[in-house]
């Protein structure tokens, strides 16, 4: 993710009635600034996401939904905008809390990241040693990358019952509607929650104000429904979408609420752009695997972030191949590739 200048103002939120946020600090992820929680309506009390499960981050939530005039048990529904750690993170606690099943709506391709064998025996899939073999990534680098993709898993409880839902689907209350806008691109079951009335958007990871959101390469491909999905053509096929909606305010899964979308769109746009044409220079020079670009395109990549590095050059790889600007030479593993 790429920082911003630009910052919003936090107490936009409080002219809107009937919508409440409880932001979640996250030590260790500064960038992110805090997790976001929205507690929208009457008739159900409904929740867009839940934070992780940091320590201290379910009394946080708890007393938010307090502060906002609710109790843990008038909590009927969850929305979950992606199945990422930090939004569903604490679902399984506040169900506890809470006595009973409350509800819970995925879009279906990001159900199998919030269902518990995910995060057990499966976390580590065969696919995912395949990918680390085709993009060139030595084994120590996997081997960080395993043990932080295993500390992820204790920042939330898998949940198995999950509902699901689909673009297009309207969840109703006494005193809103939420329309779900599918926007794959950060996930592939990534969803914004449009409210017509207050011209709102709940747009959880897909735009965010003071950082630019990462398409994630999808790794376990076989889990997809589409074979050719590709992280960041997606990402920018859901921008297009959501610039024609009529949008005053949007709510953020990180960070402040967001009155220019437009603008914000629009640099999104150039930000890939030009990651784009690095990729592309950095591939002119020299043919070579992924993790080989890293030294060109990222040089200054902290340790921790190498996979987000691998993950950046392969989605913007794939947008050169479709533009006919590069091409794989050698299938590998590791597969190198071309400019053109
Ligand atoms: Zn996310």
């Amino acid at each position: 993710m790429v920082a911003r200048e630009e910052t919003q103002d936090p107490t936009l939120l409080s002219e809107v009635d009937g919508v409440h946020a409880v932001s979640i600090p996250l030590p260790g992820y500064s960038n992110l600034r805090t997790a976001n929680i929205y507690i929208v309506g009457h008739g159900p009390v409904t929740l867009v996401d839940t934070g992780p499960k940091f320590p201290g981050a379910f009394e946080e939530l708890r007393a938010g939904i307090e502060r906002a005039g609710f109790r843990l048990e008038d909590v009927e529904r969850i929305l979950l905008t992606h199945g990422h750690l930090d939004h569903f993170g604490l679902v399984r606690s506040l169900r506890e809390a809470a006595g009973r099943e409350i509800p819970c709506y995925v879009h279906a391709e990001d159900r199998w990241r919030v269902t518990a064998e995910v995060h057990h025996d499966e976390m580590w899939t065969e696919e995912a040693d395949r990918f680390m073999a085709m993009v060139d990534m030595p084994a120590e680098e996997v081997e960080r990358v395993r043990k932080r993709f295993e500390l992820f898993g204790l920042l939330c409880d898998p949940i198995q019952d999950v509902l699901p839902m689909e673009d297009g689907d309207v969840f109703q209350g006494e005193d809103y509607r939420l329309a779900v806008v599918h926007t794959p691109g950060h996930s592939a079951g990534a969803c914004c929650f449009y409210e017509p009335e207050r011209r709102i958007l709940f747009s959880g990871d897909h735009v965010i104000g003071h950082i630019t959101p990462n398409p994630f390469v999808e790794i376990s491909r076989s889990r997809l429904r589409d074979p050719q999905y590709r992280s960041l053509k997606a990402y920018l096929d859901s921008l297009d979408r959501l610039s024609r909606l009529d949008v005053r305010l949007v709510l953020p899964g990180h960070g402040e609420p967001v009155t220019d979308l437009a603008g914000l769109l629009a640099g999104y746009r150039a930000h890939h752009e030009q990651r784009k044409e690095k990729v592309w220079e950095a591939l002119r020079r020299d043919p070579r695997p992924i993790f080989r670009l890293i030294q060109d395109v990222f040089p200054e990549v902290p340790e921790d972030d190498i996979f987000l590095a691998v993950s950046e050059i392969l989605v913007h790889l794939e947008l050169l191949i479709d533009e006919g600007r590069a091409e794989l030479l050698d299938p590998g593993p590791p597969a190198t590739f071309r400019a053109l």
